[in-house]
């Protein structure tokens, strides 16, 4: 490439020449450039302030540029960058693990890598060499219908088959969907996962917790949950929960794990974990899984590792965030944010010919219905994104589901403006019907 000519283009133009975007369709339109962030704002480079009602893709929980997490990241930095994980450890690496398993007192080791797919990969991974190491054959995984469980390969074989991963379809292992359950199907549900597992050879059931994130942000009931989560653990199944979205309080309470008495083998952690700001995947298990891996046998160790696993700067990070959950009594604000959500859904029944509402914690989710099928590339999602973002709100609805994740540090005025920006949008396509 001819750098020279680069010159004369401004960031926008540079940013389309040089970079292939993540979900991004080539013929999008031109990426924002953002040029600062602070609390619940991002700025882009022409001064236009945002509401980042999204948490910047589900992870910036306490916000932009938080100043406490910002001096705890510094401080670290002046001291240890990064060290190798084997053979080495660091203060930091050890007290997130004993901080994280104080809030899962069911579990025993914390095992560190880069992000949520590889937090995933861990769980998947640990689960199947559990039984090996044990010379039982188990070859079979259950997961949900429209679950999104990441992007690398074994991450995208337990996530539900979908035009995210349509090319790879013939390289992915094999997995059993049941449906999510309902009031209506719990019992047809049950039945499948009895005889799913009636042979004994299914090794895991990996579940998001009360939520399906980028599935369609499908929520679900914790007692139908737990019928499932018993069901497995009478037949020898581990139970894998994929907190990636859900953990650090998005459903209300710290994991959605804790709405349920069965508490899972495993769990994912990522997002969230660092308050957003720096790449970082946390797996933990109970000592039942862990066993299976304390054998002199060399050949029964857990061979997996990456480069940057137990980051320090990552971990000042984490230990940093959930020093916040106390300081700023985050669960409280959390509620503070569902009561209001639980007013707007009500105040939308009028509009029930438009779309329907729901709430779980911070995360308000709308289906809008229009004369296409609710999936991914239903149309208007282009027209919502350009509608919010001339009002200044970031949003990123799934298809036809809009949803706000917002960073638990906005402010009632900044909600009351997002809701009253949704009831327009609502008003505008009730009067293109007429
Ligand atoms: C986002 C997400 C992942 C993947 O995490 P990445 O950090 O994007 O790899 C996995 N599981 C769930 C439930 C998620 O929401």
């Amino acid at each position: 490439m001819e750098m020279g000519r680069l010159n004369n283009l401004n960031n926008q133009q540079k940013d389309s020449k040089l970079i292939w975007h993540p979900y991004t369709h080539y013929e999008s339109l031109p990426n924002i450039v953002i040029s600062k962030g602070e609390g619940q704002y991002l700025f882009d480079e022409n001064g236009n302030k945002y509401i980042d009602a999204i948490s910047s893709w589900w992870v910036s929980i306490h916000g932009h540029c938080n100043r406490y997490i910002n001096e705890a990241v510094y401080k670290q930095l002046q001291t240890l960058d990064h060290v190798i994980f084997g053979g080495f450890t660091h203060y930091p690496a050890i007290e997130i693990s004993e901080r994280i398993l104080n809030l899962i007192p069911f579990h025993n080791k914390v095992f560190f890598s880069d992000n949520g797919s590889t937090a995933v990969e861990v769980a998947v991974k640990m689960a199947i060499q559990h039984f090996h190491n044990q010379g039982i054959k188990k070859n079979k995984i259950i997961a949900f219908k429209d679950s999104y469980h990441g992007d690398t390969f074994g991450s995208m074989s337990v996530s539900s088959r979908s035009i995210f991963n349509k090319a790879f379809w013939d390289f992915l292992f094999d997995v059993e969907y049941i449906d999510l359950p309902n009031e209506n199907n719990i019992n047809e549900v049950v039945e499948h996962f009895k005889q799913t597992t009636i042979n004994g050879d299914v090794a895991a059931f990996i579940y998001e917790p009360l939520l399906l994130g980028a599935g369609g942000m499908k929520i679900y009931k914790p007692e139908h949950l737990e019928i499932l989560l018993q069901l497995a653990t009478s037949a020898n199944v581990l139970n894998i929960a994929d907190e990636v979205m859900t953990g650090f309080g998005r459903t209300g309470k710290m994991f959605a794990s804790e709405y349920m008495i069965t508490k899972p083998d495993l769990i994912c952690l990522s997002k969230g974990l660092s308050g957003g700001i720096l790449p970082m995947g946390i797996t933990t298990c109970n000592s039942k899984v862990y066993s299976s891996f304390e054998q002199t046998d060399k050949t029964k160790t857990f061979y997996h590792g990456h480069s940057f696993t137990g980051n320090p700067i990552t971990c000042a990070a984490a230990i940093a965030s959930l020093d916040l959950f106390d300081i700023n009594n985050i669960l409280e604000k959390i509620q503070d944010i569902n009561n209001l959500h639980i007013a707007f859904v009500q105040s939308l029944s009028k509009y029930k010919q438009y779309c329907r509402a729901e709430t779980i914690g911070v995360i308000l989710r709308i289906e809008f219905i229009n004369n296409e099928n609710t999936s991914y590339l239903n149309n208007i999602k282009d027209v919502i994104n350009e509608f919010f973002i001339e009002r200044k709100i970031i949003v990123r609805p799934l298809g036809n589901i809009f949803y706000l994740l917002p960073p638990y540090c906005i402010e009632k005025t900044d909600l009351e403006y997002i809701y009253k920006t949704i009831v327009e949008f609502i008003q505008t396509i009730s009067s293109n019907c007429k």
